[in-house]
């Protein structure tokens, strides 16, 4: 498989190249040359596959040979090691959970998977590679816990100043060793900007090995497509229907690969862009005019993005036409008031207990299911209510139980670096940690 720029300014690149690369010279995202269908019986089979099986299924054709099979194998099967249960929760809405991974968020699998490639392509290298990442909260801690220990790769972290949970901060710095957290004195946006400028900056890249782990990097972008091959298998099983499928949606990456999964062959009724008060894709799904916004803070922080990077890969995956994905995803932007509201009825009548991003996400469903009243629907619960308790305990007037795996990090001390949301100190720092 060959995957070109967005930007189209640059050479095509194979996986390795773009997965070690993580964003084209030119500045654009890669993107596959084609989308492969899944193989005839595929959709039939999944109810009988492992996560593990249904990941090196549908991504060995994006891999190609850059890994030989039995290394992918492998690959596949540390990064899905733990289940993606579909719970119902009401009669029509079941919760896709996807928190039960290392760090109680869906990134660990876009995460695990591509630290291990980049560690398979880094074996016989002598310079360490820099995976240099901006997170508005999960990101960083699933890379970090991904990349923890690994030979060769340092990792560092930038994230807003006060703009993310406790837990995810002590996520991202509270594990030391190769991982360096840079607490950036700015917003969500300055953060993704400044590690946007070093990929840009020629001079930095001749001296130091940059690699991105954002959604962008096609090595993290693509394992995401198991959810919803798993997700879709159970709800067919349960309903005998295709579902509605509700994503809570920041940067677009994962919905993104959903798409990409039902331009594949996977049988998704619609998808629902599920938003916070950040609205631009909302916005181009009514009105067909794009707009880039300044990030709003909001309960749901892992979504306060208010230019998302993969807005371009949905756009190309439809070539651009309005109606077209139209057809597919209709947008919603769900306020911190609607968003507490619902955490607290659907614990009161359910017994579930959602988290912030989670809770967008079900709203959203459940307005669209308002419109569409035969059709059943899945909603990704991407996140464990305990890292957002802020959010969770005024609705639910409790403490949620911390796992055992949270207890022993919540211990440690914070270490972080102070910078300045200007690229000169981003740059000065990557230098002299050289
Ligand atoms: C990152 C994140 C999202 C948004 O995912 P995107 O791929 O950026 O759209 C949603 N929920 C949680 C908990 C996240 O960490």
């Amino acid at each position: 498989m060959r995957y070109y720029s967005l930007n189209r300014r640059a050479e095509p690149a194979d996986f390795r190249a773009a997965t070690v690369a993580g964003q084209a010279p030119d500045g654009g995202l890669y993107f596959p040359e084609t989308i492969p269908r899944f193989p005839t019986g595929f959709v039939e089979q999944l109810p009988h596959l492992t996560a593990a099986e249904v990941a090196y299924a549908v991504l060995q054709p994006y891999v190609g040979n850059a890994i030989p099979a039995p290394e992918l194998r492998a690959i596949c099967a540390e990064a899905l090691d733990f289940p993606l249960p579909v719970v119902p929760v009401t009669e029509r809405i079941s919760a896709l959970e996807l928190f039960h991974g290392p760090t109680l968020a869906f990134k660990d699998v876009g995460a695990r998977f591509m630290s291990r490639c980049l560690g398979y392509f880094s074996r016989h290298e002598t310079r360490s590679v820099t995976v240099l990442v901006a997170t508005s909260g999960d990101t960083g801690g699933a890379v970090a816990s991904g990349f923890l220990g690994v030979e060769g790769v340092e990792v560092v972290i930038l994230y807003p100043a006060g703009r993310v949970s406790p837990v995810q901060e002590q996520q991202l710095t509270a594990l030391g060793q190769n991982v360096t957290a840079l607490e950036v004195q700015g917003n969500f946006d300055d953060c993704q900007r400044l590690v946007k400028q070093a990929f840009r900056d020629a001079d930095l890249l001749a001296r130091r090995r940059l690699t991105s782990a954002n959604s962008i990097n096609v090595a993290r972008w693509l394992p995401q497509q198991v959810y919803y091959c798993t997700g879709v298998a159970q709800a067919l099983a349960a309903t005998g229907q295709a579902p509605v499928v509700a994503v809570p949606s920041g940067n677009f990456g994962n919905l993104c690969a959903g798409l990409l999964a039902y331009v594949s062959g996977l049988p998704v009724r619609h998808f629902v862009a599920a938003c916070n008060a950040n609205a631009a894709v909302p916005a181009y799904l009514t009105t067909g005019q794009y707009a880039a916004r300044p990030a709003v803070a909001t309960l749901s922080n892992a979504m306060d993005v208010g230019d998302p990077s993969n807005f371009g890969r949905i756009l190309e995956l439809f070539r651009h036409e309005h109606p077209a994905i139209r057809a597919l995803l209709t947008g919603y932007s769900v306020s911190d008031e609607e968003t507490s509201a619902t955490i607290q009825r659907v614990y009161q009548h359910a017994g579930y207990l959602l988290d912030p991003h989670g809770a967008v996400a079900f709203f959203a469903l459940e307005a669209y299911l308002r419109q569409h009243p035969e059709q059943p629907g899945i909603f990704l619960e991407t996140a464990h209510p305990v890292k957002f308790p802020a959010a969770v305990e005024p609705a639910t007037g409790q403490p949620v139980p911390v796992p055992t795996t949270l207890r022993e990090l919540l211990g440690q001390p914070k270490r972080s670096i102070l910078l300045a949301p200007e690229y000169e100190a981003l740059r000065s720092y990557l230098l002299a940690a050289g």
